[in-house]
C-alpha cells in the first residue's frame, strides 16, 4: 500500500512544474502533473538559450534603463520591440515597471534574485544525480562582450555584482580572443562568469527530468486545465476530460498562469516578454560557450541543434503572431559576430513570464491556503527550475527555512 503524505496537483509541466513535482515526490507526496502539451517541446522551457546563470541577479528594472529605452526602440539592431496592438493592455504593467526602476527597488530585486540564483546550480545537481546529463550540460562558463558605446550600463552591473558577491572576471580584448577566437573583433571588453553552465539541449534535459518524474511514481495527464473550484477547501481542477480533487495544487503555467490566478481571485500583474530563437545547423563548433553581445542584447549558444541564436524582448502578449523582422534581426546580429554562417532554420517564438519588479512569485496564494504558485521567473526560469522546486516542496511540507521568502510572495501586489 502506498503511504503518501497527500496528493498534489501541478498545473503546467514546464521546467518549473517538473522540478516542483520531483522535489515533492522526494518528500513523499503523490503528484499529478497536467499540461495541455507533451513536455519537452514548444514552451519557453524548450526554446531558451540554455544558460544556467547564477550570476544574473541584476534586473532589467534599473534607473538607467528608462533613458536607454527610446534609443533601443529606434534601433533596427536593438533588443527591444513592441506590438502596437497590445501596448494599451500593458500600460498598468509599464507603470509598475517604471516605479520599480528606482535604485532602491533595483537593489531589492538584485538581493533577492541573488539569494535564489546562488542556490540554483546545487539544487539542479541534486536532480542531475539521477539522470544521465553527460554531453548535455557544459561547464565552460558564459561570456558577455561589448564595445565602448555600452560601457556605462556594464559599469553599473559590474559594480552591483561586486557589492552582492556574484563572481565575475573582467576580460580585455586579448582574453576574449583567446577564449573565443572565431568572434569578430568588434568588442572592447567583456566579462566571464566561470561558474555558469550551459545546456546543449534544454528540451532534452527537461524531458529526462520529466521521465524521472514518471519513473518515480508521478502521474501525467495531457489535459488543458479550464477551471479551479473548491470543495471543503480542497481544490477541484476541471480539465477538458474530467474533474480531479487534490489536497493542494500548484499553478506553474509560466506566462499563461494569469488566467488561472484570476480564477482564485487574485490579480497578479504577470505579462510576457516575447523572445525568439533561430539555429544555424552544424555551426556549434564556432564557439565553445554561450556568448552574449550586450550592445544588441542577444546571445549565441553552442547546442546539439547547432548554433542557437537567442534574443529580443518584445512586448506583444501571448496571441500575436511571430514578427519576421525580429528573426531577420537575429540573423543579422549573428552575422555581425561570426563569418561563414549558412541559412538558418527552426524559427521559434517563446514567452518569458515576467512581473514588473523582476522577482518571481513563489509561495502560497493570497486567498486559498491550499493553492501555491511558482511562475514569473522571466529571463531566468530555466536556471531557477530546481531551486524553485526545492523551495515550493519545503513550503508545502511546512518546513522551516533560513531563506527570506517573503519577497517572492504574491502579497506584494495587493
Ligand atoms: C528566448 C528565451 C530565452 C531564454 N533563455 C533563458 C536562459 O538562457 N536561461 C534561463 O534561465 N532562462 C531563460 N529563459 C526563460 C525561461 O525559458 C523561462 O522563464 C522558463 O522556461 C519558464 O518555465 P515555466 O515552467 O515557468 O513555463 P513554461 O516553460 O512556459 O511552461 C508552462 C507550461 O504550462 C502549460 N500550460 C499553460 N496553461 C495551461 C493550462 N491551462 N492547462 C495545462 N497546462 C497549461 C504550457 O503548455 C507549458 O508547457 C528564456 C526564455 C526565452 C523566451
Amino acid at each position: 500500500m502506498n503511504n503518501y503524505k497527500s496528493h498534489i496537483g501541478i498545473i503546467g509541466a514546464g521546467i518549473q512544474g517538473v522540478c516542483c513535482g520531483l522535489f515533492l515526490i522526494k518528500k513523499g507526496y503523490q503528484v499529478t502533473l497536467f499540461d495541455n502539451n507533451e513536455p519537452g517541446n514548444v514552451s519557453a522551457s524548450y526554446g531558451n538559450a540554455g544558460h544556467f546563470s547564477p550570476y544574473a541577479s541584476i534586473p532589467l528594472n534599473r534607473p538607467d534603463v528608462l533613458t536607454d529605452v527610446p534609443a533601443m526602440l529606434m534601433s533596427s539592431t536593438g533588443p527591444l520591440a513592441l506590438k502596437w496592438n497590445y501596448i494599451h493592455k500593458m500600460i498598468p504593467w509599464f507603470y509598475q515597471f517604471i516605479k520599480n526602476c528606482s535604485k532602491k527597488n533595483m537593489m531589492h530585486t538584485a538581493k533577492y534574485m541573488h539569494q535564489i540564483l546562488d542556490l540554483a546550480i546545487p539544487a539542479y545537481d541534486e536532480l542531475f544525480e539521477e539522470i544521465d546529463i553527460s554531453q548535455l550540460v557544459e561547464k565552460k562558463g558564459i561570456m558577455y562582450i561589448w564595445n565602448d558605446q555600452n560601457l556605462k550600463s556594464r559599469e553599473l552591473e559590474i559594480k552591483i555584482r561586486d557589492e552582492i558577491g556574484a563572481e565575475q572576471q573582467l576580460l580585455n580584448k586579448k582574453e576574449i580572443h583567446d577564449l573565443e577566437p572565431n568572434i569578430k573583433k568588434i568588442y572592447h571588453a567583456g566579462v566571464f562568469y566561470k561558474k555558469a553552465r550551459h545546456a546543449r539541449n534544454p528540451g532534452k534535459i527537461w524531458l529526462k527530468l520529466f521521465d524521472l518524474f514518471k519513473k518515480k511514481g508521478g502521474t501525467f495527464k495531457k489535459n488543458n486545465v479550464e477551471t479551479i473550484n473548491f470543495s471543503n477547501e480542497k481544490p477541484l481542477i476541471k480539465t477538458t476530460e474530467s474533474e480531479f480533487k487534490f489536497d493542494k495544487i500548484l499553478i506553474a503555467c509560466g506566462a499563461f498562469s494569469k488566467q488561472l490566478t484570476e480564477q482564485v481571485n487574485e490579480k497578479i500583474p504577470l505579462d510576457t516578454e516575447r523572445g525568439y530563437h533561430i539555429n544555424f545547423k552544424n555551426c556549434d563548433h564556432l564557439i565553445s560557450r554561450p556568448v552574449v553581445f550586450s550592445n544588441r542584447g542577444f546571445g549565441m549558444t553552442p547546442m546539439e541543434q547547432g548554433l542557437r541564436v537567442v534574443g529580443t524582448v518584445e512586448f506583444g502578449g501571448l496571441k500575436n503572431p511571430k514578427s519576421n523582422n525580429r528573426i531577420k534581426n537575429l540573423v543579422n546580429n549573428a552575422k555581425f559576430l561570426l563569418d561563414g554562417l549558412p541559412k538558418h532554420d527552426d524559427e521559434w517564438l517563446g514567452f518569458r513570464p515576467t512581473l514588473p519588479d523582476y522577482l518571481p512569485v513563489i509561495g502560497p496564494s493570497k486567498n486559498y491556503k491550499n493553492v501555491f504558485y511558482s511562475f514569473g521567473h522571466h529571463h531566468l526560469g530555466w536556471t531557477l527550475g530546481a531551486i524553485s522546486g526545492k523551495i515550493i516542496s519545503g513550503m508545502i511540507a511546512e518546513e522551516n527555512t533560513n531563506l527570506d521568502l517573503k519577497p517572492y510572495s504574491s502579497l506584494r501586489f495587493s
